[in-house]
């Protein structure tokens, strides 16, 4: 019994001197990298580009509402682009495609790998019912209280015109870049792109272009990324979840709802919907996450240092913590969301079959092949049938290398932008249209030069968008640094 104790003593204190050590090996913050003097830009100039841009209704309703209305609009959007931006277009060859916007400025080097730089035109409608909400009118791109305020501010015209304005700016400066830089401006991402990107990467395809890197949408500066972080951090997303959706269509007697028989279309289509969202996909801390802890630890007061700096004992308190918050957990598992369901006409009619349709975003953990064989088997009845929506599907992303020549490059032109910054990696639990280019390029990255604090997440597609004029200024000095330290 005493031997037992004493075993149980020293175990203890084994495990406490182990974690203490491994916390104290934290490294305290690094010191900010010294950046070079900031590029000034004047944020009210590129402020009211962007209010004209807002002003464009650009809008992806899908099944292609609206379609005359939207490509006029893009229309539009593009000779104002030409107007507005007559350096840019001097320097560089423009495609159209569809109505998409391909351009190529030549580099110095022919044989270095060209890069791409990416934003959509088009975004999200208002939803109905919501337009009252919005403080201003979301697309009269008013500018105010330090603001610019509209549909699209963030998503994705920010960065369109942050991104055209550095070019400008470098064009009428007589630059040329040292390798050759492509950017790609999709008309359709909100509905998946495959009208614009997806043509667009297509064309490219054909022509055997191959990018060393591509920089799209998707993370962002945050503010205040995790409790006890006091200073901003760049996430910058190096993978996205996949993207499936499925149609159970289980089947039934139909018939007199008076004589009903045991073989419900709808009854045996609620078990099946319940049986596959009682079956989640395994989760868990992955490689990206462990990553982004060990940037964020050394910010951290000393208890969360000491529970990230010791994932092998307090992995399943982090792993619960973050499966209870559903931005968080939808970052370790694939997820599963029931989105629709219907069957039958008439109230006392048995429907032959019913139909539930359940959207799945894939960590990189699965492919669409194993969700498959997950759900069936989950499902486990030969009376339904599993239909996948191939026109929307794709495969959850490589992950791209932060530590590759690539990263690194990048990583240092965030920190040299926004005073040191630590660079944490992330995965988009969205779709971005940067997954048409992931067979043409080595590494694919994705990030907004704009800070964003706790409530701005929910701006983007909801009520109140905007963008703060203060961070317009340094997202154009992003940019141009991007393009002026290409090797
Ligand atoms: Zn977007």
């Amino acid at each position: 019994m005493k031997r037992a104790l004493f075993g149980v003593v020293v175990a203890v204190v084994l495990i406490v001197a182990i974690v203490f050590v491994r916390t104290t090996m934290v490294a305290a913050p690094p010191p900010l990298a010294s950046s070079p003097p900031p590029i000034s830009v004047n944020s009210m100039d590129v402020a009211r580009h962007l209010a004209a841009a807002i002003r464009f209704k650009t809008i992806s309703y899908g099944n292609s509402a609206h379609g005359d209305e939207k490509n006029s609009q893009l229309d539009a959007l593009r000779a104002w682009m030409e107007q507005t931006y007559p350096a840019f277009h001097r320097a560089v060859t423009r495609e159209i495609i569809g109505k998409s916007l391909l351009f190529t400025w030549k580099g110095k080097n022919p044989n270095a790998k060209p890069i791409l730089l990416m934003a959509h035109m088009d975004v999200v409608p208002v939803v109905p019912g919501t337009g009252r909400d919005w403080s201003h009118d979301p697309f009269s791109g008013d500018i105010s209280d330090g603001f610019v305020w509209g549909r699209g501010a963030i998503d994705d015209k920010g960065c369109l015109i942050t991104l055209l304005d550095a070019a400008e700016r470098l064009a009428q400066s007589g630059f040329t870049p040292a390798r050759t830089i492509i950017f790609a401006f999709g008309q359709d991402e909100e509905v998946g792109g495959s009208e614009g990107n997806g043509n667009v990467a297509k064309v490219l395809a054909a022509r055997h272009i191959h990018f060393s890197w591509v920089l799209d949408e998707g993370g962002a500066i945050l503010n205040e990324p995790f409790p006890g972080v006091q200073q901003p951090v760049a996430f910058m997303a190096v993978a996205e979840k996949g993207y499936l959706t499925l149609q159970l269509v289980a089947h039934g007697t139909g018939g007199h709802s008076s004589r009903p028989t045991h073989d419900l279309a709808i009854a045996r289509l609620s078990d099946a919907v319940l049986q596959v969202v009682n079956h989640p996909f395994a989760s868990g801390i992955d490689d990206i996450q462990k990553e982004q802890f060990s940037v964020l630890a050394p910010y951290m007061p000393f208890f969360q240092r000491m529970m990230l700096a010791n994932l092998w004992l307090t992995g399943p308190i982090i792993s619960h913590m973050l499966e209870g918050n559903p931005e968080t957990a939808a970052i370790m598992h694939t997820t599963i969301a029931p989105t629709m369901i219907s069957g039958g006409v008439k109230d006392n009619v048995l429907p032959p079959q019913a139909t539930a349709t359940i959207n799945f975003r894939l960590h990189q953990r699965e492919s669409i092949e194993s969700v498959l064989e997950h759900v069936r088997k989950s499902i486990n009845d030969p009376s339904v049938d599993v239909r996948a929506l191939t026109e929307t599907q794709s495969e959850a992303s490589k992950v791209s290398d932060l530590h590759d020549d690539n990263g690194k490059f990048i990583v240092q032109t965030i920190a040299d932008s926004f005073n040191g910054i630590p660079v944490a990696p992330t995965v988009t639990t969205g779709a971005t249209d940067s997954r048409h280019y992931l067979a043409l390029a080595d590494d694919v990255y994705r990030f907004d030069p704009f800070h964003m604090g706790p409530d701005d997440m929910s701006r983007v597609h909801g009520t109140n968008e905007r963008l703060a004029i203060g961070d317009i200024g340094p997202a154009v000095a992003f940019y141009m640094r991007l393009m002026q330290n290409l090797k």
